[in-house]
């Protein structure tokens, strides 16, 4: 046998094993802490944290992208986009363009329509101007002990998909006390943000669907800045060299480091912008974020995707081709047409628990179209997925009426 032969054949046992481990429902837990300077957390004693990083994707050397304030900042993490896009570039959240560039809840509803979110925060220009971008709540606290109380209450909810909290408390004593690892009541506050974590982890670890695997939560967590002196906003490294979390069944164990000296190594580790892309990767099966052409996303997901994995081994390469659905909303007749593919593709319909319904292998020379005729489907939201000869997909909601 052939090493590619068996590599694949590895890489398929591998992803049939990790699918049939977890049929769970996609949920998301977010943790936002805000102002933590990456060599702080690297310095505090924070076992919760280290532990939970340690079963994850993690990176200290995340270079901050954008603007170094808290309102670009979460409206990048929140919409996948840089600020150039969603257009916030201050903390009274003037010139949004959220309409263009949604919350990454409201995306996900559009394929999820059922889905439940709820934010919480105690930040004041979070809670209240920011219009609701489709959370279900969104709770307004008065400090972090409070944030973590209601998100006791919530994560008791079993319909519970998406749950955000903002943590306020570390910023606060940077600018306090000053953002500095040397600085003991900032690093104090960093511990005590730890306990709050391990607390919220616990709650989330109490849940019935949590502990018998009917839900499979992925739990993303990073920081909107560092800081220098009493504050930030600026581009010194102090400011600009965060940190990034992901823990999941859908994401690697692995650390990631890169030289933060060297600009063209910034986007091998997570960056803000990679939270949204990730969370969408990881609630909605079967869809690849970053291919929907409509939703201009800027981030990456991190998600390795068993539903995915199936078809598509490496899905980080960016397609050239373009797939359009006529007509769509249709009644079970509909084409598929591929502009610009060469060679071996296959066309799958699935639902959106990503099993596949079926499916049609074509060679293609330049524009083609794939027709499927009097599909038996009830009605609601399916999925065409291109996959070519080197494994890219790409993927297309279709509306079976
Ligand atoms: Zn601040």
């Amino acid at each position: 046998m052939k090493t590619n032969t068996i590599l694949s054949l590895v890489l398929f046992l591998m992803a049939t094993i990790q699918l049939s481990a977890q049929n769970g429902e996609r949920k998301v837990l977010f943790i936002g802490i805000d102002g933590v300077r990456s060599d702080a957390l690297q310095q505090a004693s924070t076992p919760n944290l280290d532990t939970l990083f340690q079963q994850g994707l993690y990176t200290f050397t995340s270079w901050h992208l954008g603007i170094t304030v808290s309102g670009p900042s979460w409206s990048t993490m929140l919409t996948g986009v840089w600020e150039n896009k969603h257009g916030v570039t201050n903390n009274n959240y003037t010139n949004s363009n959220y309409n263009d560039y949604p919350y990454f809840v409201k995306r996900a509803k559009e394929i999820r329509p059922t889905l439940k979110a709820v934010q919480i925060t105690s930040w004041g220009p979070m809670s209240n101007l920011v219009y609701n971008e489709g959370w279900d709540s969104k709770l307004v606290v008065n400090t972090d002990n409070d944030v973590v109380s209601a998100a006791q209450i919530q994560l008791l909810d079993p319909d519970l998909d998406v749950l955000f909290v903002h943590i306020d408390d570390v910023d606060a004593a940077g600018h306090g006390n000053g953002f500095s690892p040397i600085i003991p009541s900032y690093m104090n506050q960093i511990q005590t943000v730890d306990g709050q974590v391990g607390q919220i982890l616990s709650y989330l670890r109490s849940r019935p669907g949590y502990i018998n695997g009917t839900e499979d939560w992925l739990i993303l967590l990073t920081t909107d800045h560092g800081g220098i002196g009493f504050g930030h906003g600026g581009n010194t490294t102090f400011e600009k060299e965060i940190w990034w979390a992901a823990i999941g069944s859908t994401v690697p164990t692995q650390q990631i480091t890169v030289d933060m000296s060297d600009p063209n190594q910034w986007l091998n580790a997570p960056v803000l912008a990679d939270i949204a892309v990730t969370a969408l990767d990881h609630l909605l099966i079967g869809v690849d974020p970053e291919a929907q052409v409509d939703w201009n996303l800027d981030g990456k997901s991190w998600c390795i995707d068993p539903a995915d994995t199936l078809t598509s081994v490496t899905n980080t390469v960016s397609q050239s081709y373009n797939i359009r659905i006529f007509p769509n909303p249709n009644d079970g007749n509909f084409k598929v047409l591929v502009d610009n593919a060469k060679g071996k593709l296959l066309c799958s319909i699935v639902d959106v628990n990503g099993r596949l319904i079926t499916s049609k292998e074509t060679m293609m020379y330049g524009n083609t179209a794939i027709n499927f005729d009097n599909i038996q489907l009830t009605s609601g939201v399916y999925f065409v997925k291109i996959t070519d000869e080197k494994n890219r997909s790409q993927t297309q909601k279709v509306i079976i009426n």
